[in-house]
């Protein structure tokens, strides 16, 4: 066995203080619960969310889309941890069978209303062209009242966009008038659509370089015959995504309007080489691009710190804890420190990341708050910030960030 001096210090000292009979300082968690949150990336639930399978229930706890991987998932401590924390809401034994029961019994509105009380959400930005994970869900509207009163809004996903206009247009031409036409303030405002949202990660990458038109063009054929024999596409092609993604970019910055990215880890569709946050490098160099509010989601994990960094020297960058907490189980505090590190606070963003059923959207905010208390804490004890301090840091991360950046300030 290797030694580890560090650990070999930290055994004496434990042991030091016991033999001494003295308690070691606790460091104090800062109690968060009384700030809600703004969930800024969210999908609808399926409705209803409680009639659940074991199997099916299984995959909702992880980003594999292979059936083989559900079989994993007893063994995550995300899972786990879960089925404590609803055992104790639920007052059943902390074992899936028991936990299964207990919120098919309870129902879905009394289960959703239960979960949404401890998570305290007072505003959500939900992306609602997700259908990944069942075609049945709620509106975005509908939404409001499952997560117990919230402000709901849209983010619009570019690719389904381009996906649904490839489909219903004759060329490349008539897409690109129709999406041009698509991306209007006004039409977006009457839509409740807050922010647009591009998957290109998923698809080619986040390396978006310009294009010239007849290129991206050229892969309308292609896409349209696609389109045609099996009544629906799947974009990805580089040239014609990275062509229409550019002028979803240049519309933002004309309306200083925000776009989110995924980034980071998430299911196999992505390559975490071109989901690396660093590799949008081309959109942060272009001027043109500066006072596009980007919004980096899933703390481009595992790529926190490189993120932390981003957002250090481009001052349209923000970060997104969303995914990363409540999925990496073992690392909220880690994940919070790296961002933390560089980042400033004003552009650091709570998030759920949640879908499909209740649990992440309350695990990530009950969890999410505790992580933030802990580190914010950590802060104040090692006299880096005051308390005043970390009470700013906590208001803008959990909610007021988010409230500028959409235009959910109140209006009293
Ligand atoms: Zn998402």
């Amino acid at each position: 066995m290797r030694c580890v001096p560090g650990l070999i210090q930290a055994g004496v000292w434990s042991a030091a203080i016991r033999l001494l009979g003295v308690q070691a300082p606790m460091v104090e968690t800062l109690d968060l619960s009384h700030i809600p949150v703004v969930d800024q990336h969210c999908h609808p639930w399926r409705r209803p969310t409680t009639s659940l399978s074991a199997d099916e229930y299984r995959m909702l706890f992880t980003e594999g889309g292979e059936l083989d991987v559900g079989l994993g998932v007893p063994g995550t401590v995300y899972y786990r941890w879960t089925l404590r924390e609803l055992a104790g809401l639920l007052g059943c034994a902390a074992r899936e069978p028991e936990v299964l029961d207990a919120r098919a019994a309870l129902g879905h509105d009394a289960f959703a209303a239960r979960l949404m009380a401890a998570a305290n959400i007072e505003a959500a930005v939900l992306d609602f062209k997700y259908a990944g994970r069942g075609a049945e869900n709620f509106t975005v509207e509908e939404m409001s009242a499952q997560l117990g009163g919230a402000v709901t809004i849209g983010a619009l996903r570019l690719e389904t966009v381009l996906e649904e206009l490839v489909l219903e247009s004759s060329d490349a031409g008539e897409v690109e008038e129709r999406f041009r036409a698509r991306l209007n303030r006004e039409t977006l405002r009457a839509e409740n659509v807050a922010s647009l949202k591009s998957i290109i990660a998923y698809r080619t990458g986040l390396a978006i370089e310009p294009v010239k038109r007849e290129t991206a063009y050229g892969a309308f054929g292609t896409l349209k015959a696609e389109a045609t024999s099996a009544g629906r596409v799947r974009i990805a092609d580089k040239a014609f995504l990275d062509y229409f993604l550019l002028i979803a970019l240049e519309w933002c910055a004309t309306e200083r309007f925000p776009i989110q990215f995924h980034t980071g880890f998430g299911d196999t569709d992505v390559s975490l080489l071109t989901g690396n946050p660093l590799q949008l490098r081309t959109v942060f160099q272009d001027g043109r691009f500066r006072n596009v509010p980007l919004v980096l989601l899933h703390a481009g994990y595992p790529f926190v710190r490189e993120l932390s960094y981003l957002a250090s020297v481009y001052p349209n960058v923000y970060l997104d804890l969303g995914l990363a907490i409540p999925f990496v189980a073992t690392e909220f505090e880690t994940i919070v420190r790296q961002a933390l590190a560089l980042a400033p606070s004003s552009r650091v963003l709570y998030s759920s990341d949640g879908f499909t059923i209740p649990e992440h959207f309350w695990f990530a905010a009950v969890h999410g708050r505790r992580a933030l208390g802990t580190v914010l804490g950590e802060l104040i004890d090692w006299n880096m910030i005051g308390r005043e301090d970390a009470a700013e840091m906590a208001e803008q991360i959990l909610r007021s960030n988010a409230r500028r950046l959409y235009g959910l300030e109140p209006t009293a």
